[in-house]
């Protein structure tokens, strides 16, 4: 029955009260050094996630998730729908490496580098806090009857979260569509970009809602990597966690009184002060144990510090730290689980860089066109076909020229001689391929054709050429 008791709060998420309504969350300002390295982290983050789509290098967009087009850039290297496979194993690597990266140290990533921890911890809070105050404040003018200063600080908190929202809208926008086509969707007219600037107005609105309401609950309910975590984690993660050993001893924890000397009391080092649950931005109480809510934010780490500090016991009654480490009193290990993801991520690593050398710069695809077959003339054969050419390179490529490799005969351009294919574009068309009847062999001849560039062959590739059956 006591077990039942000590289990119960994980029946229920600790943002949703007992008849089943959203407790909204005001966590207390943290203080402290973990906060002050994360806020360095954020920084530098938002530097990243703010810049990174209006970077280019050598023409190309740093980072670019074009899906409507299939073009992606990571990193400005550009992908293309033929570089599918490539961005297939980038995106295994990526979530490979996270899940080892949660094997080992939980869930820090959420609470350290994930975007919308960043946002909404480092931006919009601090929003709030200037402007509604800290915890007691903000619970004192929720429960206060609206006021001209109540209404005063609602309409200015919610019109700089609107800003900074619509903000990250075109930022995000341009991630989806590239900054170029952004700057034309904010300074043409906007009669020509009506579909840009309704996604635009639709993206605010949804970050105004994740911001301004949903908030932590994107973590909680939302983010499938949280539901994970129960997976991922054993004894062995490293977490942050509560030495409950050392915070409830054998008389358990106790609220502390003035110059109590705690360690003969026989009393937990747990002064029962609840400021680990009041700065928590999920809304949990980190002494219950490992909790799917947990985002690993540290900031219970810095307050529990704090009131250590005050009362003159040891730091780190809450600290990064496995249950192994805390129940067993046992170091760190390096366990077979994590050797084995570690194998994996080298050899998707090694894959990934190893395609990405083998990678043409120029593509080339040629294909029979539909429902055509071959024409005779003379003693040749005559086939029309399909071609593509892709260029992935930041260069025009210039005088192409497409020449048959694996047979004598012919190849001529239908239309335009003249073939150009202009940086990151394509090009495409047909052409007349003609072999001596005597060269075919099959009634479905394998052909090597080669594509030039200023007579430099820059690529090759191999198609069917149709020929009569008999001979
Ligand atoms: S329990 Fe601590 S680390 Fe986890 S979310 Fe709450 S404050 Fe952050
Ligand atoms: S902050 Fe530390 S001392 Fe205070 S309740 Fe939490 S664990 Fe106990």
């Amino acid at each position: 029955m006591g077990e039942q008791k000590k289990e119960s709060f994980r029946d229920s998420i600790g943002t949703i009260d007992e008849s089943g309504k959203r407790a909204w969350i005001f966590p207390k300002k943290p203080v402290g050094i973990f906060y002050k390295y994360r806020t360095y982290v954020s920084w530098f983050l938002l530097a990243f996630l703010l810049g990174a789509p209006f970077v280019k290098i050598n023409g190309n967009q740093f980072l670019l998730f074009n899906v409507l087009e299939r073009r992606f850039n990571i990193f400005g290297f550009p992908f293309w729908p033929q570089d599918f496979h490539l961005l297939v194993v980038s995106m295994i690597l990526g979530i490979v490496f996270i899940a080892l990266f949660t094997v080992i140290y939980g869930r820090v990533f959420c609470g350290w580098v994930c975007p919308q921890t960043i946002f909404l911890e480092m931006v919009f809070r601090k929003v709030e806090y200037a402007i509604d105050g800290d915890r007691g404040s903000q619970i004192r003018l929720k429960k206060q009857a609206w006021n001209p200063d109540k209404i005063r600080k609602r309409i200015l908190k919610h019109s700089i979260f609107f800003i900074i929202s619509f903000i990250i809208a075109n930022v995000f926008l341009a991630y989806l569509v590239g900054s170029d086509r952004l700057f034309e969707i904010i300074t043409d007219n906007p009669l020509n970009h009506l579909s840009g600037l309704i996604s635009l107005l639709i993206f605010t609105a949804v970050f105004y809602f994740i911001f301004a309401w949903f908030r932590e609950q994107v973590c909680v309910i939302a983010c499938p990597y949280g539901r994970l975590q129960s997976v991922l984690l054993d004894n062995k993660s490293i977490v942050v966690a509560y030495d409950y050993k050392r915070g409830e001893k054998e008389a358990g924890r106790a609220k502390f009184k003035k110059n109590e000397e705690r360690p003969s009391t026989g009393k937990g080092d747990c002064i029962d002060c609840n400021q680990c649950v009041d700065v928590c931005p999920t809304g949990i109480d980190i002494r219950n144990g490992t909790q799917l809510e947990c985002v690993n934010c540290t900031a219970c780490i810095d307050a529990c510090d704090f009131m250590m500090d005050k009362v003159d016991l040891p730091k780190g009654l809450i600290r990064f730290a496995s249950e192994d480490n805390i129940a067993k009193g046992k170091k760190p290990v390096f366990t077979a689980r994590m050797k084995g993801y570690t194998a994996v991520l080298v050899i998707l690593t090694g894959l990934l860089i190893g395609m990405l050398f083998l990678r043409n710069d120029v593509e080339a695809t040629i294909l029979r066109l539909p429902g055509q077959l071959y024409e005779t003339k003379e003693n040749n054969v005559i086939s029309n076909v399909f071609y593509k050419l892709i260029n992935k390179t930041t260069d025009q490529i210039e005088n192409v020229s497409i020449k048959l490799l694996s047979h004598d005969g012919q190849v001529n351009l239908v239309g335009d001689t003249h073939l150009v294919v202009p940086k990151q574009q394509m090009s495409e068309g047909t052409l007349f391929i003609e072999i001596s009847r005597k060269d075919i062999k099959k009634s479905k001849e394998k052909i090597k054709i080669g594509v030039y560039s200023n007579d430099e062959l820059i690529e090759t590739t191999t198609t069917n050429f149709l020929g009569p059956k008999k001979f």
